[in-house]
């Protein structure tokens, strides 16, 4: 059977990453995207095992050390990573599987999946992914200013990305999107 692909998809915090998913997913529901394990506390309306599979400290210490986790990362002081097996499983099966993850993850999976498509998404602004994180108000003051320190470091490493998508219009960012996904060969 074919191999599947693994997507990498990255940008800082605030940039849609998530209603960009969602929309990709409703258009194709083939795409797998993986759930990832966190310590951060769920978000309103956040539900354990759709979201995220929220965890204590002691028990993603316990699933990184046993070799559970196929990249993770510390961010704005939590743990995040992603659940090897459902990943692999899933390539196996030959389906197109999404990480929607930070910088460091992306980097991490670089050196075991060279062959991942990348993709970056941009703001169009520094100004405007701040209005986007604090019309979200869900973060506290110090997390806001955790998630823009990081962003400017992340947006900074764009071009290591093999695509970069530019959320500005959405449904043009969706199009990118879809194009760099099922288009092989161009990137
Ligand atoms: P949030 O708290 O806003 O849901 O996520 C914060 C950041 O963590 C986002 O940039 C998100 O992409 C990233 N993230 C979510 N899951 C993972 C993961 O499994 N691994 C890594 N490295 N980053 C993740």
């Amino acid at each position: 059977m074919e191999l599947g692909k693994l997507i990498v998809f990255t940008g800082p915090s605030g940039v849609g990453k998530g209603t960009l998913l969602r929309a990709i997913l409703e258009k194709y529901p083939e795409l797998e995207i993986s759930i990832s394990a966190t310590t951060r506390p769920p978000r309103q309306g956040e539900v354990n095992g759709k979201h995220y599979y929220f965890v204590s400290r002691d028990k993603f210490e316990a699933m990184a050390a046993a070799g559970e986790l196929l990249e993770w990362a510390e961010y704005a002081g939590n743990y995040y990573g992603t659940p090897r097996t459902p990943v692999e499983e899933k390539i196996q099966l030959g389906k197109f599987v999404i990480l929607e993850i930070e910088l460091v993850g992306a980097r991490e999976i670089n050196k075991t999946f060279p062959n991942a498509l990348r993709i970056f998404v941009l703001p169009p602004s520094l100004a405007e992914l701040e209005r986007r994180i604090r019309d979200r108000a869900q973060d506290s003051e110090d997390a806001i200013a955790r998630r823009l320190d990081r962003a400017k470091i992340e947006i900074d490493a764009a071009d290591e990305f093999d695509v970069q998508i530019i959320n500005d219009d959405f449904d043009i960012a969706l199009l990118n999107l879809e194009h760099a996904i099922f288009s092989p060969g161009i990137y």
